[in-house]
Order: structure tokens, then C-alpha cells, then sequence
């Protein structure tokens, strides 16, 4: 028999024949995008399931992030981290503003408050660190270090859809977080992201941000962008509600089953899961460390590869060595050391609701395998 292709995703896709029903509700009104009123539904619906008051939908977690910095006002440097996907970064370039590369820890990959006074300047506006695979960043040292200068904190909660810790949101720490919804994240609406905010008038910002800055009619009252979700992205997301729960329950019980199978191999590496947080388990990364066997994470990536497993390489290379970036007096690598060696051992392997344990049994088995000289 033949194996199939495992992908690192894929995406979890509502029911067709319940979303063609909102079809045709959206064909009946024509009411296509602007508030409708299944973004309505959804944004109430959302901030229910959440637990969280203030949350304002967006077309994606990109335009999400630049309106964010925007409707803050912030400028001149950001302490951010390199360990992330692009669009961390992306979104304080489009600001104009300088990211300033602080290391991360080597246990989750989240930014090192240890490191971050000493990158602040005169100049530093905001910290914007990442739930890097939706593991909580250290929320009480980061706020303690913006309340002691001054700082804003924007959170990356991309990854962070519906993680808890101590039973409270994960959105619900810093002035602003971001989630995302895009196709290959744990909940999505095809595109989409959301801002969480602590109060309606930050709320009625962000609202107006993403419509140009139209307060109503006539009154524009800011520089505002195009980031609004559509009717079609939000019935998606209403049905999405429906099996988010099940579908994070598979995940566990994927994640679970990776951690048996892979637990104690020399040179492999996994995150530790922790008992005070709600995971959403979005992710599944493990780290080759090469120093003490014969091949590289690249080899083993290359290796799931010709047995049909794609996985993926997230994060890598680090935003601290792309062009755009890597110029940046903060991007030299011997301050990001531990960033720098983890992007080299991280591999994501496939996890997604549908996956099937047997298939989680097969990967492990070749990972096993090549662990073993085999
Ligand atoms: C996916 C992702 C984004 C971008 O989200 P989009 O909705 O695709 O724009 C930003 N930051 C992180 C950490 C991500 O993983």
C-alpha cells in the first residue's frame, strides 16, 4: 500500500451544506462586507467563546498588527523578537518603525525579558513579543518592565487562539493582542485576525482604523486602511465555532500520542507541556540537536520528506537574517545566539485534526528510525 502525503496542516473546513445556507442568506441580502450582520454574529459570538469584552475582527492578523501600532501611535524602536514568522517584523517596518531584536529563551522560544533593558533607548515606544506556538511568554516580567518605562506591549497572539492560563485568556494581557485565523491556523475563517483591546473606546478605534477611519458618513477621523472582514469570512467563522472544541480535543490526543512515541531520544528535543495552561496545541515542534548524532535537523527534515512527510521549518531562517533585517545592529547574531541555534534544530511535524494516530504512529516511526542509525 501506498502512503499518502502528510502535510503539516490542513485546514478544518465547516460543514458545506450548513455554510451554504449562509450563502444564501448573504445572496438574498447582498449585504457583502462593511459591519454585516454575520460579522455582527460572529464578533458577539467570538468574544463570548473567548471570554474577552473588547475584540474587533480584521481581513488578517497582518493588517491586524501594522493598525495596531498605528492606532497607538507608536514610533521609533520596538523590542520585538526574531523568532517568529515575517509579519511580526513586517508590521513595524510598514510603521516605520525600528524592530530591535532581543534573544529568546531555549525552552520555548519566547522573547527573554533578561534581555530586554538593555535594548531600551531613548527612542523605544512599545515591546512586541510573540506566544511563540501559543506558549505564554513571561507576562508578568514583560509588563513589569513596560510599567517601569513607560512602554506599550503589543502581543503576536497568532498562535494563541483560545490558550488559557490559570483559566484567563492569553488575549487578555498587554494593551493590545493579535490573533490570526489564517487557513493553516488552529481556527480560521480563510483569512482573517482580530485585535483584543481593554476598553470600547480603544475598541471604536480599531473599528474605524480598519474602515478607512470612518466614524460615520462624513466624519473621517483618522488615516485608516482597508483590513475589514467580510460577510463570507465571518459565516465561516460562526460554523467554525461548531467543532473548535472537538478539533482542539484531536489535537491533544495527536500531541499526546507524539510525546510518547518520541519521549526520550538522545538529541531530540520537545517543549515540555505545562500543567496552569489551557494548550490549543497548534503546533508540534521538535529540536535536533546534532551536536551528539550524525545528522541535522536538515537531514531529518529531508528525510520525512522522501518518506512522504512534509514538515516545516517554522521558525527559519530567523527574521534577524533576512535582507530586510539583517543590516539592523541588533540582528548581529552573537546577541541572538539562542535564537540562532534553535532555528536551526526546530522542525514542526504535521498535526491537524483530521491526522489520525496512525499517522502520527508512522512519522514517529521514521523519526525513530533515523534516531536509531536505521
Ligand atoms: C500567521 C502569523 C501572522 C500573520 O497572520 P496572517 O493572518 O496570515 O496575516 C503573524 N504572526 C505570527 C506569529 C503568525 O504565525
Amino acid at each position: 500500500m501506498m502512503d499518502e502525503i502528510l502535510y503539516v496542516t490542513r485546514p478544518d473546513m465547516p460543514d458545506l451544506q450548513e455554510y451554504v445556507k449562509y450563502l444564501e442568506r448573504i445572496w438574498d441580502s447582498r449585504w457583502l462586507t462593511n459591519n454585516g450582520p454575520i460579522h455582527e454574529a460572529f464578533e458577539s459570538a467570538l468574544c463570548q467563546y473567548l471570554g474577552v469584552k473588547y475584540l474587533s475582527l480584521y481581513s488578517n492578523a497582518t493588517l491586524a498588527l501594522i493598525s495596531a501600532f498605528k492606532c497607538l501611535e507608536l514610533s521609533g524602536e520596538v523590542i520585538t523578537t526574531p523568532y517568529s514568522f515575517v509579519a511580526t517584523s513586517h508590521a513595524l517596518y510598514w510603521n516605520g518603525i525600528t524592530p530591535v531584536f532581543g534573544d529568546v529563551d531555549p525552552i520555548f522560544g519566547n522573547l527573554n525579558p533578561s534581555y530586554i533593558e538593555r535594548l531600551i533607548t531613548d527612542r523605544t515606544s512599545a515591546i512586541l513579543p510573540v506566544h511563540v506556538y501559543g506558549n505564554p511568554c513571561p507576562l508578568a516580567e514583560i509588563d513589569s518592565i513596560a510599567r517601569k518605562y513607560g512602554l506599550r506591549v503589543v502581543y503576536d497572539a497568532a498562535h494563541s487562539f483560545n490558550v488559557r492560563i490559570g483559566g484567563v485568556p492569553l488575549v487578555n494581557f498587554g494593551d493590545l493582542s493579535i490573533l490570526s485565523f489564517h487557513a493553516t491556523k488552529v481556527f480560521n475563517t480563510i483569512e482573517g485576525g482580530a485585535i483584543i483591546c481593554k476598553d470600547e473606546e480603544t475598541k471604536r478605534k480599531l473599528d474605524y482604523f480598519k474602515n478607512f477611519g470612518f466614524e460615520n458618513e462624513t466624519s473621517i477621523v483618522s488615516p485608516g486602511i482597508n483590513a475589514k472582514m467580510n460577510e463570507l469570512q465571518a459565516a465561516f467563522g460562526i460554523l467554525q465555532l461548531d467543532s473548535i472544541d472537538l478539533n482542539i480535543q484531536k489535537r491533544s490526543q495527536i500531541a499526546q500520542r507524539y510525546r510518547e512515541q518520541l519521549k526520550d531520544i538522545k538529541g531530540l528535543r520537545l517543549i515540555p507541556e505545562l500543567d496552569h495552561v489551557q494548550h490549543n496545541y497548534s503546533y508540534f515542534p521538535i529540536f535536533v540537536d546534532a551536536s551528539g548524532i550524525n545528522f541535522n535537523r536538515d537531514d531529518l527534515y529531508e528525510y520525512l520528506k522522501i518518506n512522504k512527510v512534509y514538515s516545516r521549518r517554522y521558525f527559519y531562517p530567523l527574521i534577524s537574517n533576512i535582507p530586510t533585517y539583517k543590516n539592523l545592529k541588533s540582528s548581529e547574531p552573537q546577541h541572538l545566539i539562542v535564537a540562532n541555534s534553535i532555528a536551526e534544530q526546530v522542525l514542526c511535524l504535521p498535526i491537524y485534526s483530521t491526522l489520525g494516530l496512525e499517522n502520527v504512529d508512522r512519522i514517529s516511526k521514521l523519526i525513530k528510525d533515523r534516531f536509531a542509525g536505521i
